[in-house]
């Protein structure tokens, strides 16, 4: 691995995690329940990753997607990798999925900072069997 990123990712408050990646609540959320899929391998961002990877990414954040759903019914979700200026800020992948909710007049460039004690809620919250099967209804 031999990236911090990586690193840091596993160190998270984990919802999912395979061979290729691992999704944790993102430290700097949007929404409630936002979560940022993460490569475990180093790779810059989705411009540049190999196809195989770039699919599994959203096959998983789909999973994510419909676990969201099921935790918070009125949310929809919205997938976004950033690429290059003026959004990416950290040069490893991660595929941000977040819940949307009516009315919510989302600035995108605003990420308040999540507390700790909030992200082990909210990822305690959305773990389930249904995400490692991949359970698609
Ligand atoms: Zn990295």
């Amino acid at each position: 691995m031999g990236c911090r990123t990586a690193a840091g990712a596993h160190r998270g408050e984990e919802v999912y995690r395979d061979e290729f990646v691992v999704a944790v609540v993102s430290q700097h959320a949007l929404s409630p329940g936002h979560l940022v899929v993460v490569s475990r391998e180093h790779v810059r961002n989705a411009l540049t990753m190999e196809e195989g990877l770039l699919a599994h990414m959203i096959r998983i954040a789909r999973r994510l997607g419909l676990r969201l759903r099921e935790v918070y019914p009125e949310a929809g979700v919205m997938l976004v990798f950033n690429n290059e200026a003026p959004c990416q800020t950290l040069f490893h992948a991660h595929l941000h999925v977040v819940p949307r909710y009516p009315g919510d007049a989302m600035d995108v460039n605003y990420c308040g900072r999540v507390a700790a004690e909030e992200r082990a809620a909210v990822a305690a919250r959305l773990r389930g069997e249904r995400i490692q099967e991949g359970d698609a209804r």
